[in-house]
């Protein structure tokens, strides 16, 4: 499925893919194997986790392969990447002349430093594409 985001997030999402979905298998394989569920608790409490949990997640990631992403509707309402970019009826941040000194983007930067950058390089094709379709127009 194709995901697409306005901050670019969405299009590179592995939610569903199948490598990852073949290692989430492995991993319920292994803690069944091992037995987890008999031990996890034996450590302390601040060293253990709640096994229950970890497998609830496990499950989760299994049931949840289809997400149509946040231009699909997923994402946070709020978020204001989003709000920005419907406001602006921009496809994608790519597509915006202000990319480059927007400040939308601060709260993603520590979790996704590189988030800004891709979408700057993505505009650059998109801006190198368009000049070589003009250069075509102009000499045919
Ligand atoms: S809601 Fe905001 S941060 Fe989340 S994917 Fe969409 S644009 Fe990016
Ligand atoms: S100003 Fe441009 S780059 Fe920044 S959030 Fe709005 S649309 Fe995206």
């Amino acid at each position: 499925m194709l995901r697409e985001s306005y901050c670019g997030l969405c299009d590179d999402c592995q939610l569903g893919h199948p490598e990852f979905l073949k290692t989430v298998r492995q991993m319920q394989e292994y803690l069944l194997r091992f037995r987890a569920n008999w031990w996890v608790h034996c450590f302390p409490a601040e060293e253990g986790f709640d096994f229950n949990e970890f497998r609830k997640g496990l499950e989760w990631f299994l049931s949840h392969t289809e997400c149509p992403g946040c231009k699909g509707g997923r994402g946070v309402e709020i978020c204001p990447i989003r709000r920005c970019a419907i406001e602006r009826g921009l496809p994608q941040c790519s597509h915006c002349p202000d990319l480059a000194a927007c400040d939308k983007f601060d709260f993603l930067l520590t979790e996704f430093p590189d988030v800004k950058t891709n979408l700057r390089r993505k505009q650059l094709k998109l801006k190198a594409r368009e000049f070589h379709q003009k250069l075509q127009g102009e000499t045919t």
